[in-house]
């Protein structure tokens, strides 16, 4: 080899768009974890976690062809044996088919889960956009009451609130049924239509393919028709009004501000009545935290029978870049057990073993120091109580907040530190 070769070489680098939670960055993770778990399960919700691939039809079929997700976001194989496989790029089918295939349909309705869970989506990475990304999700199948809607939204604004997420706004609208809204986008593309000359040239060259942008336009001479423009909450039928108009009171009564937002889209076909997502200022371009809805038409798309439902998913890491202060709790370090000579290694193991079973955090020297190299390391790793193991069995018990120090047999160590007197 030649003298230049090491200089030329680079370590092998993280694939594009993916990245290693590090354990400070675990640390803030489990906090979001632990609420979840805490806010959720006091719901009643409970954990489900399914595999991470699945075969390509449950996406095809559940998220929908002509989505962005599956016309270009999926990460598909071939398993080996001729069957396509994806990689999961959301939960609530993979979810549906567990309910299916699980017959929860028999236990009591509705069935409430949650899970916390990889995701994968060929995108152009970019801050809060990665390839592979967390996020935790709840779905409550079975039931159609605008109680369970509001339950879900409130659930996921508390858990927000509990994580520290910033200046998030909470967009809510419905959707009605697929054939109402079918209906309502001829009715605005006629309404489009007749205005053109009044219309931003962006929003007139997409009045067929996504004429509910033109909603969210920034030129003013289109905002100004856009006023006038039908709305399709004032086409729904008078069941979804009704059911509509109960997801926002009991939202209201709990105090949950919501922004009516007439061209809130979801990525996915099967939406029906509520929908909703919740931004954050802090995100820039990438600005949804989470969001989620109805889908009463998912589990008949799948080969069950007919079944009301409604979830979220709220990605992980727009909650954590969002949720800037967000600090994980001290660890702490109750005991590190120190050898003041080389042969009372066998003792000092066996006292950091018997004292991590007797509930204690208890680190062991594993890095052949000086004593006084101990001594230091025990100190920067924040240790209450350092225990010096010499020859016979004798140990010397520090306290480090006071200093003090008082000799021990070995057997003495741990109660004398779950005493609290060293
Ligand atoms: P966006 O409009 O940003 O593409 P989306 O509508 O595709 O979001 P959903 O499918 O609703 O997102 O997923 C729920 C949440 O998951 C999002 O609000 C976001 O926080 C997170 N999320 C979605 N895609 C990614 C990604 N590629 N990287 C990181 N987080 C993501
Ligand atoms: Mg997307």
């Amino acid at each position: 080899m030649s003298a230049s070769a090491p200089s030329r070489k680079r370590v092998i680098q993280a694939p594009r768009g993916t990245f290693d939670i590090l354990p400070e960055s675990a640390a803030r993770r489990k906090v979001v974890e632990g609420q979840a778990e805490k806010i959720l399960g006091a719901a009643g919700y409970r954990r489900i976690e399914t595999p991470t691939f699945e075969a390509t039809e449950l996406f095809a079929r559940g998220v929908g062809e002509a989505t962005d997700i599956v016309q270009k976001e999926m990460y598909t194989f071939d398993d080996g044996a001729g069957r396509s496989l994806t990689l999961r790029p959301e939960g609530t089918a993979p979810v549906c088919r567990a309910y299916l295939q699980h017959g929860m349909r028999k236990l009591a309705q509705p069935v409430k889960l949650w899970y916390l869970s990889t995701f994968f989506r060929a995108e152009a990475p970019q801050r809060g956009r990665y390839r592979q990304f967390w996020q935790v999700g709840a779905e409550a199948i079975g039931s159609d009451r605008p109680e369970t809607d509001a339950e879900l939204i409130v659930l996921l604004a508390d858990l927000l609130d509990a994580v520290g997420v910033r200046h998030d706004r909470l967009l809510l609208s419905s959707l009605g049924t697929p054939e109402t809204r079918a209906e309502y986008r001829e009715e605005l593309k006629d309404f489009l239509r007749a205005h053109e000359d009044e219309l931003a040239e962006e929003v007139r060259n997409r009045i067929e393919l996504n004429p509910l942008r033109a909603f969210d336009s920034d030129d003013p001479r289109t905002r100004a028709v856009m006023r006038d423009a039908p709305k399709l909450l004032d086409r729904l039928t008078e069941r979804d009004a009704e059911h509509f108009a109960q997801v926002r009171a009991l939202l209201e009564d709990a105090g949950v501000r919501y922004e009516l937002d007439p061209a809130l889209v979801r990525g996915l076909d099967y939406y029906t009545r509520t929908v909703f997502e919740f931004t954050s200022d802090e995100l820039g371009a990438q600005s949804a935290v989470g969001g989620g809805g109805r889908y009463d038409g998912l589990i008949e798309l799948l080969d069950g029978p007919p079944t009301p439902a409604v979830g979220w998913a709220a990605g992980v890491e727009r909650m954590l870049l969002s949720a800037r202060d967000l600090a994980p709790p001290a660890e702490l370090v109750d005991l590190f057990v120190a050898m003041a000579e080389p042969d009372g290694s066998r003792t000092a193991f066996e006292l950091a073993r018997e004292a991590r079973r007797a509930g204690l955090q208890a680190q062991l020297e594993l890095a052949g120091r000086s004593l006084k190299g101990q001594l230091k390391h025990a100190d920067r790793i924040g240790a209450r109580f350092v225990a010096i193991v010499g020859s016979n069995g004798h140990v010397s018990l520090r306290d480090m907040g006071s200093g003090d120090q008082r000799e021990l047999t070995v057997q003495d160590v741990i109660p004398a530190i779950l005493r609290g007197d060293g």
